[in-house]
């Protein structure tokens, strides 16, 4: 039987698979209260205790572009240990399938549209996420090295921006959606103006988490290609405006929007190409943005005391 290891499980997307999971019998779900992944001793008990045959690697220390900007040792560091630690468990504890998680934000900078998986090192990426990118690319690095050596099947998986349930809502450090519906829910509260950061120009390809948690665990059962985007279409790609107006529409509060353009809009855009995902899975049906910010919202105001903020 398959022994399956998810670390990050208390994360957005750790979340969302143990949510969609009807039978967690083969499952183990890993927190930072079971092993501190920077830390090779705790790693290598965490694989000795468990015997897993199958991992999927969702712990990282992950933010905002402001959280980005503002912690790059910590993005760098904590990233590099965490990878490291688990590709080389992986391999020494005879996984017979890993899943690790990188991201479109960590592609060039300066590129042709839309990046596929094969143009991951073509130049170096946005300045403002240097650090976690660096560390993001070297798991991939990293996940090839063992592939190619020791035929180990080791597998990168790539999303775009994620949003839903349990995400981060921290006002300065999360990521731009659960930040905006912090920050909307604060100024409908307080009956003040709802301020988007930047020109809210940028584009973006979002995903909800319950359907990345699906497409994960359709990789862990499906491919084994060598890396894979998994995204919406680049017909699908929205700016941060749309999003926000989203957002201000599901308080009823559209009306109190606005931009303030001193803050930084990051990389204009990372348009991803699907398409190696959508010739392997063609009939996947992702749910649409005003149903995943609507049960967003609702998961938010509802548990508002408990989330991560
Ligand atoms: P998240 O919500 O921030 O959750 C992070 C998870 O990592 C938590 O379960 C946390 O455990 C765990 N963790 C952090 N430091 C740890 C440590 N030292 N030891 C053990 N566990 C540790 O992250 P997410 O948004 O679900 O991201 C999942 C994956 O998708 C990540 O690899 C991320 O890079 C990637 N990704 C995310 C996005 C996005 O928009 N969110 C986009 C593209 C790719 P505790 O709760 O116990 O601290
Ligand atoms: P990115 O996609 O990796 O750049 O990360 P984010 O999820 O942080 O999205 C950043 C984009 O959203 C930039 O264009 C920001 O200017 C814009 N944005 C607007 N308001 C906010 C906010 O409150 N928090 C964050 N993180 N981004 C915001």
């Amino acid at each position: 039987m398959k022994k399956v290891l998810i670390t990050g499980s208390s994360g957005l997307v750790g979340k969302a698979i143990q949510n969609i999971l009807p039978d967690k019998e083969q499952y183990i779900f890993i927190t930072s209260k079971d092993a501190d992944l920077t830390d090779m001793s705790e790693t290598k008990r965490l694989f000795e205790k468990y015997k897993p045959t199958h991992v999927i690697h969702l712990a990282a220390c992950v933010g905002g572009l402001y959280k980005n900007m503002n912690n790059k040792v910590e993005m760098l560091e904590q990233n590099l240990l965490m990878n490291f630690n688990i590709v080389k468990c992986a391999h020494d504890y005879k996984v017979e399938k890993l899943i690790a998680c990188l991201s479109t934000c960590i592609f060039p900078d300066k590129t042709t549209y839309p990046i596929n998986e094969e143009m991951l090192h073509d130049g170096p990426p946005h300045n403002s996420n240097d650090c976690y990118a660096y560390a993001k690319r070297m798991l991939e690095i990293q996940c090839n090295a063992y592939r190619e050596n020791y035929g180990d099947n080791f597998i990168c998986v790539i999303p775009t921006n994620i949003y839903g349930p349990y995400d981060n809502f921290n006002l300065e450090d999360g990521h731009v959606i659960p930040s905006l519906i912090h920050k909307c829910y604060l100024a409908k509260k307080e009956g003040k103006p709802f301020i988007v950061r930047g020109t809210g120009k940028p584009l973006r390809q979002f995903i909800y988490s319950e359907d990345l948690g699906k497409l994960i665990l359709w990789v862990l059962e499906n491919t084994n290609e060598r890396s894979l985007i998994l995204s919406v279409d680049k017909e699908d790609e929205v700016t941060i405006e749309h999003m926000a107006r989203l957002i201000a529409k599901e308080f009823d509060y559209e009306n109190n929007l606005f931009f303030d353009a001193s803050f930084s809009d990051g990389q204009y855009k990372k348009t991803a190409d699907n398409s190696k995902l959508m010739s392997l899975y063609n009939d996947f049906d992702f749910i649409a943005h005003e149903e995943g910010i609507k049960k967003t919202v609702k998961w938010f105001t509802n548990n508002y005391e408990t989330a991560r903020k």
